[in-house]
């Protein structure tokens, strides 16, 4: 069997990397070691070389780099040209991307270019004894998780969700480095970004919460929405959301936990009137203890929930906001 090439895209702004590359270049040496493959790390920029010594301490074997005032900020065709180019001439076995705004446009160009196939947001990545990269995708409304591979074309690809896998401690390991070569026609035709303004978060950051308090469709409305701010307020935590409030406007997208949204893991994760789908499951089954708080006691929440509340929330939370306000030094 061929010895497996393990490519991971390193999504990078102004010379800084975007911690998913380096949580896939860590689940890339774990698929590497169970076979003896090779992790290399593609960086593309325009003052990209300083990286090379940060990707190797996080796993790299071989880092490819393409370094060019044009490659800065990042452009869909001269990125799409690079990669398209460099998987032609060195044939990887596998090409990792994280589902970012920028990786969901730019792997399935990369793909279409190739004549492969693409797996979006996974949510966990294994190879099979034939080296085949098997590819865990939600399903069904998140009813179910597929598991999909590849069998014929290659590179095999698939974006992977930022934050569920888990980047390695540095390491003073040191990558070779290959210097990619620009393809002479690079397109640098298309869409180019010209400014970029950052919007300010209108809510406590989720990501970095110690509790969160988490609400579902099951909360009905604003009123109900009012009560889990409450409750997140006397914890000091943050409030986030699954897809539906999001959608009915009473939580903020920069809420949203999940497959499409973020990946939470607080010391304390409260989800109220949350069913449980697995598209917001893997945004928060890393979180240290769960309470789950449903009026139906077979909703699927309760099989990820450390303690399960049966019942309206309407009556659960505000006796339980009466007691921490109790409890609260004055
Ligand atoms: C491509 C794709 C991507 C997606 N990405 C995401 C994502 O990132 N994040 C995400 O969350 N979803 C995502 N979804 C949607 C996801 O599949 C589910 O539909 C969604 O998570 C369900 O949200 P919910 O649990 O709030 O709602 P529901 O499934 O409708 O569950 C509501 C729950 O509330 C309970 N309930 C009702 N009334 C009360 C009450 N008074 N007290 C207590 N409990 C009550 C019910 O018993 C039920 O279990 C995605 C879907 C697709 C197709």
């Amino acid at each position: 069997m061929e010895k497996t090439q393990i490519w991971v895209f390193m999504e990078q702004r102004g010379g800084v990397l975007h911690d998913v590359g380096l949580e896939l270049l860590g689940k890339a040496r774990e698929l590497a070691g169970a076979q003896g493959g090779e992790v290399a790390a593609l960086l593309l920029g325009g003052d990209v070389a300083h990286l090379t010594d940060e990707v190797s301490a996080h796993g790299a074997d071989l880092v490819l780099v393409a370094e060019d005032p044009a490659l800065e900020p990042y452009r869909l065709l001269p990125y799409t040209g690079i990669l398209s180019q460099a998987c032609r001439e060195h044939r990887p076995s596998i090409l990792l991307f994280g589902a970012t705004a920028l990786g969901m446009e730019l792997a399935p160009r990369v793909a279409a270019r190739l004549d492969t196939g693409l797996s979006a947001h996974c949510i966990d990545l294994q190879l099979d004894a034939d080296g085949n990269l098997l590819q865990m995708v939600p399903g069904w409304g998140g009813g179910v998780v597929a598991t999909i591979k590849c069998p014929v074309h290659r590179p095999q690809m698939a974006t992977v969700m930022p934050g569920v896998m888990q980047k390695l401690p540095p390491s003073p390991r040191t990558g070779r480095v290959v210097n990619l070569t620009l393809p002479p026609d690079l397109d640098l035709s298309g869409p180019r970004i010209l400014e970029v303004h950052r919007e300010a978060p209108q809510t406590r950051p989720l990501e970095t919460a110690e509790m969160v308090v988490a609400g579902g469709f099951g909360i009905g409305g604003p009123e109900g929405w009012h009560l889990l701010e409450e409750l997140a307020g006397l914890l000091g935590g943050a409030v986030g959301a699954t897809r539906p409030p999001v959608d009915e406007g009473w939580a903020l997208q920069e809420q949203m936990i999940g497959t499409s949204g973020k990946t939470v893991r607080p010391r304390l994760y409260i989800g109220v009137g949350i069913s449980g789908m697995s598209h917001h499951v893997v945004g928060m089954d890393g979180s240290e203890l769960v309470v789950a708080i449903n009026s139906d006691p077979k909703a699927p929440i309760f099989e990820v929930a450390d303690i399960c509340l049966v019942g309206d929330f309407r009556e659960i939370i505000p006796p339980l906001l009466e007691e921490i306000r109790q409890r609260l030094p004055r």
